[in-house]
């Protein structure tokens, strides 16, 4: 994505907690997700160089790339 969808995306979503080089944010405004036009989620954008993420549910995630940092939208199928 680029910078303007960016700063949009971050301006609209509300941050949830910043550990590990991953940054979560909750989809509180029903945002569409830049990838397949439906609501997502959560998003989380990774930060370090390698990241892990360990997940508690099954979901259907969509994924960007912003100046090199993996940008993962969540979708519970
Ligand atoms: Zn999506």
């Amino acid at each position: 994505m680029d910078d303007a969808e960016y700063e949009e995306f971050i301006s609209s979503v509300t941050p949830i907690e910043s550990a590990d080089g991953i940054d979560s944010y909750r989809n509180t405004v029903a945002m569409a997700c830049p990838a397949c036009d439906e609501p997502f989620d959560d998003a989380v954008v990774c930060t370090d160089e390698y990241n892990s993420l360990e997940l508690s549910l099954e979901l259907d995630l969509c994924v960007t790339t912003h100046e090199g940092d993996a940008v993962i939208f969540t979708h519970k199928p």
